[in-house]
């Protein structure tokens, strides 16, 4: 292990602790060396970002010293890119989200013009918070579309405009502005790598999160580790499976895909194709409807179910996670989309593979992608 991951594994684990923490108790949760401890722990008290303080004597001996965060750390920025909206988060080293913000994504116009955008949220949410970018450590950006994380390119992004070929070097460009280390992640991989720390299914080694919204697209987690796609691999594209018999268009071009018919978007399309004028504007209206017992509601949602469960199958089946976390606009704890996907990718599976997987909504909602993005960029500049 790197003296960087031992540094993280001290730090969660002091962060994690119910009451005071010390170099006993570190090491007792750990089980790291004494010298290990013991050397870590001196280095951050000197780099203040732990502060100790001496405990009563109990007994003969040494009185116990205690340690705490300093409460003048540095704070950490989470950003999540999306197609409706962006997210800020301000969060400090225990991941406890001290402030959230959201804006409807910008119009695209340029490229200037998008990274002043991001430049300008990023500012004006930490002008509301009254911190200022001094005190800022780093910064993660987990961004929709398809990006190339290792050397921060945002390649293509069709729901905020960024039109494939763009290849935008959105680290470059973020760090020129801001100044600060930045990390450019995918945000699936955001969104799984938050469930996987922070999520109802906290450190389960094998875990899928799968996000259906306007897209359908997963987030893997192996063995503890993510899945990192890049833009010749990215895997986690459930939303593009050909669907034999759809022939409606998908944003990729391409005739077909599931998401052409299940996606948010694609399901107020096929509503008005199939029925005329109905007055839904979102998923949302269409789930409250078949709620309401509206039987083409019910056709629309039974359908984009059915295909929906099929494709999440084949990925169970290939990987077998222990833990499946959705999140997305259309999983709604009692709506009509998510228990009838549930009842059907139950049905589609072997019994004891769905008896023995947990399955549920995300605990941490909208917000997931963001403190993600934080967390990767705070393991990789800590
Ligand atoms: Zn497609």
């Amino acid at each position: 292990m790197s003296d960087s991951s031992v540094k993280i594994r001290i730090m969660d684990a002091i962060c994690s602790m119910d009451g005071p923490s010390s170099k006993k108790s570190v090491r007792q949760a750990t089980g790291f060396a004494w010298n290990t401890v013991g050397r870590i722990i001196d280095g951050l008290v000197q780099d203040k970002i732990l502060i100790e303080k001496q405990g009563e004597p109990t007994h003969p001996g040494r009185p116990i010293t205690y340690l705490e965060l300093n409460p003048d750390n540095k704070l950490l920025v989470g950003i999540a890119l999306g197609g409706n909206w962006w997210r800020f988060v301000l969060c400090n080293y225990s991941f406890d989200i001290l402030h959230e913000y959201k804006i409807l994504t910008p119009k695209w116009k340029d490229e200037t013009k998008f990274y002043k955008a991001i430049y300008d949220f990023i500012m004006a949410s930490l002008e509301k918070t009254g911190t200022s970018l001094k005190a800022i450590h780093c910064i993660g950006i987990a961004s929709a579309g398809n990006i190339d994380p290792e050397n921060g390119v945002l390649v293509s992004a069709s729901t905020m405009g960024v039109k494939p070929g763009l290849r935008l070097p959105l680290q470059q460009e973020m760090k020129k502005l801001l100044k600060k280390p930045v990390l450019i992640s995918i945000s699936t991989v955001a969104c799984a790598w938050a469930e996987y720390k922070f999520g109802e299914y906290a450190e389960i080694r094998n875990l899928i999160s799968v996000g259906i919204s306007i897209g359908i697209r997963a987030g893997i987690i192996i063995d503890g580790k993510p899945l990192i796609t890049s833009p010749d691999r990215p895997a986690g594209s459930i939303g593009h499976t050909y669907i034999p018999g759809n022939k409606r268009q998908c944003v990729c071009g391409r005739k077909g895909c599931l998401e052409a018919f299940s996606g948010g978007r694609s399901l107020v399309k096929v509503a008005g194709e199939l029925y005329g004028k109905t007055g839904w504007e979102c998923a949302r209206d269409i789930d409250l409807a078949a709620q309401d017992g509206d039987i083409r509601a019910k056709n629309i949602l039974t359908r984009a179910a059915r295909l929906d469960a099929m494709c999440i199958a084949f990925v169970v089946q290939l990987y077998r996670p222990e833990a499946l976390v959705f999140t997305g606009g259309q999983c709604v704890e009692d709506g009509f989309f998510y228990n009838t996907f549930l009842e059907k990718l139950k049905r589609f599976l072997p019994e004891d593979v769905a008896a023995s997987m947990r399955i549920s909504i995300s605990k941490i909602k909208e917000y997931g992608n963001a403190i993600g993005a934080a967390r990767l960029a705070f393991e990789k500049y800590f």
